[in-house]
């Protein structure tokens, strides 16, 4: 594809512009499907939302996501990990609820109900993100994001 001497793979501002390909099919022999973008995001962790907030503001935009949207705080990290946290601190403090003046007995944690809990939440992490993708006008591309060269981002390895 034809770039200008100013398009560059990633970034912002007047003239900068980036093309990402990617096979519309599994036919490795088809030709790449090439669309420039101003600003490419690799990675839909906290950086999605700035995709989503750059593509408001009439950036053309690419979100490119490996795995999970919402990355690993909402997903792996922060929320699942304290919530876990949460349920723990639970059971510690009805256990200590006497040193409160609290009589209150401890008999024991569902844990079943605690992991399904985590679960569902994490679960409902990457499809809401990907709602709120879609509805902003960010383009999402799901697959592995590695420059082909240093205008061109290739997902998935194509
Ligand atoms: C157990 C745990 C608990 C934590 N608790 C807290 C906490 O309480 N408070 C706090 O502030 N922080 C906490 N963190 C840290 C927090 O999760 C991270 O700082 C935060 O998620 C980083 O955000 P990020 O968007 O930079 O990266 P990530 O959330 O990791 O997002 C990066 C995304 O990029 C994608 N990606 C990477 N390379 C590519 C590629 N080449 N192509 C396509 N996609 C790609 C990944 O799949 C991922 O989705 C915790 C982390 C862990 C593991």
């Amino acid at each position: 594809m034809k770039r200008t001497p100013n398009e560059y793979a990633v970034g912002w501002g007047t003239g900068i512009m980036a093309a990402m390909t990617q096979h519309a099919s599994t036919d490795t022999s088809a030709e790449p499907t090439v669309q420039t973008f101003d600003l490419i995001v690799i990675g839909g962790g906290r950086a999605g939302a700035l995709a989503m907030a750059a593509a408001n503001a009439g950036q053309r935009v690419a979100l490119i996501e490996r795995d999970k949207l919402g990355g690993t705080c909402p997903n792996r990290g922060c929320i699942p990990s304290k919530m876990l946290i949460g349920f723990a601190e639970t059971g510690w403090h009805v256990q200590h609820a006497a040193q409160h003046f609290i009589d209150a007995e401890f008999n024991g944690a569902n844990l079943d109900e605690i992991f399904d809990s985590v679960n569902t939440s994490v679960a409902a992490v990457d499809p809401g993100t990907e709602k709120r993708v879609e509805a902003s006008a960010a383009h999402l591309f799901r697959g592995e994001a590695r420059f082909g060269d240093t205008k061109t981002l290739q997902v998935n390895g194509l």
